[in-house]
């Protein structure tokens, strides 16, 4: 064909399961020797379930009751962690009251008003005081099954937790070892869970270097400081909270199926066909191109 290399990539990719927004975008793929992943949604499938509803013995609530108040503040939000609460609540048939006065902070959870109380649900660490106490146990021991513990606070008490499982991505492993093939170093987990939990399933797919308890600016100043170092990022996430570093790095990509808008819009190529093992073949689409483009 006589089309230039870019653009043949650019199909190429498309053929494979990747829109690349512009021969720029297509273009840097094939330059990025540093590789960082969200967790949920990104190497995981994104399609958490709730295993565990653990209400505090103080807090004088059933599991539907617990699981009621949660559900109900988190059904406004898009997160996959909020979607399974939401799940989980219908399932069981229980009957959501409204939510009034809906905010959300990526990386931390919501908070909305229901039945006239003030239910937030979220990260333990965000959200808990600190120095123990019975919701600490609770999360710990979550945590230690290898569970996302999120927990439920009403009027500011904490009233409960509940414990959230996802699964691991089947083509992560392999993706994981195709991608530090072409870069010539293993890529690195940037993750909002608990490091717990991140580094459980890190090990299942061979990443070591575990970054957790991460806040979206936090995966912005880590990418910030490889490419300070000379480094070309590839960040490859699928949530609100994973924008701003799509937007920081040299190339970013977004999981389409899972995907938020925010992360939708800011990402130079999006994953539609819901498989990270296009990934590394992008990047090698890339490459041929760019030898053909000099
Ligand atoms: P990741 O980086 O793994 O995709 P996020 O940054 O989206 O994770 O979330 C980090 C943590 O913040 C979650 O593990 C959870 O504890 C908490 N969190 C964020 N949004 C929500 C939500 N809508 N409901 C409950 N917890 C949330
Ligand atoms: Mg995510």
């Amino acid at each position: 064909s006589t089309m230039p290399p870019l653009l043949s990539a650019i199909a190429n990719a498309g053929r494979h399961g990747v829109l690349a927004k512009s021969a720029v975008a297509m273009e840097r793929l094939g330059q990025i020797d540093t590789v960082a992943l969200d967790k949920t949604g990104t190497l995981t499938e994104g399609t958490p379930r709730v295993t565990d509803i653990r209400p505090l013995t103080g807090s004088g609530l059933s599991e539907d009751e617990l699981l009621a108040f949660a559900a109900a503040a988190e059904h406004p939000s898009e997160h996959p962690l909020a979607r399974a609460v939401v799940d989980a609540a219908r399932e069981r048939r229980l009957t959501l009251a409204d939510a009034d006065g809906f905010t959300s902070v990526p990386g931390q959870g919501v908070t909305a008003t229901v039945e006239s109380r003030t239910v937030q649900v979220g990260s333990p660490d965000r959200l808990l005081p600190a120095g123990g106490g019975r919701a600490h146990a609770v999360v710990q021991g979550l945590e230690d099954a290898g569970r996302t513990a999120v927990v439920v606070l009403i009027d500011g008490e904490p009233a409960g937790a509940l414990g959230i499982a996802d699964r691991l991505r089947p083509d992560a492993a392999a993706t994981i070892a195709a991608l530090t093939a072409l870069t010539g170093r293993a890529p690195t987990l940037l993750t909002g869970d608990n490091e717990r939990a991140a580094r459980q399933l890190a090990a299942e797919v061979g990443i070591t270097d575990v970054r957790a308890g991460l806040l979206p600016e936090d995966k912005v100043a880590a990418v910030r400081a490889w490419e300070q170092e000379g480094r070309r990022v590839l960040v490859v996430g699928d949530g609100v909270n994973d924008a701003p570093a799509l937007a920081a790095a040299h190339t970013g990509i977004a999981m389409g199926k899972a995907g938020s808008d925010l992360a939708l819009e800011t990402a130079d190529a999006v994953v539609v066909r819901d498989e990270l093992a296009t990934i590394p073949t992008v990047v090698r689409l890339s490459r041929t191109a760019r030898r053909l483009v000099l």
